[in-house]
């Protein structure tokens, strides 16, 4: 299998260790109870995703500023497509808001969490081969 690039597996929520295990199971938007689990172990070369304790509280931060940038977007898109700026309009713009925050929450849950595991986490980088045999598992930390 040729290898993919950190972008397809940023896009494909790979693992960033081996590019081939999937960081989560479950689908993004589901009307599951189970929804989408962080895998706790790479399903191809084992590393574990939590790095220590309270590894992915991190990903709170990219998820707010995700957010932030979700909210002016719908904000601008809103006003482009014609609702106009004034009082009596705010609730509309309230209401928008909360439903872009809602509909893109599991969107952030997943790619913070990527966001956070392929760039913001030092020393885990991509390892061609890794996990590839089996009996070789490289041990997570
Ligand atoms: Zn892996």
């Amino acid at each position: 299998m040729a290898p993919i690039t950190k972008l397809e597996a940023v896009i494909q929520c790979k693992c960033p260790r081996c590019r081939q295990g999937n960081i989560f199971s479950g689908k993004m938007y589901s009307f599951s109870f189970k929804g989408q689990i962080t895998n706790e172990y790479c399903p191809h070369c084992n590393l574990r995703f939590e790095r220590e304790p309270g590894f992915f509280y991190v990903a709170m931060f990219i998820s707010y500023a995700m957010n932030v940038a979700e909210m002016i977007s719908a904000s601008v898109a809103t006003y482009v497509l014609g609702l106009p700026l004034v009082y009596d309009n705010l609730w509309y713009y309230v209401g928008i808001l909360l439903l872009t925050v809602f509909i893109c929450s599991p969107f952030n849950y997943r790619y913070s969490r990527v966001i956070l595991l392929h760039w913001l986490t030092p020393g885990l980088g991509y390892i061609p081969g890794s996990g590839d045999d089996p009996a070789n598992f490289i041990k997570s930390a």
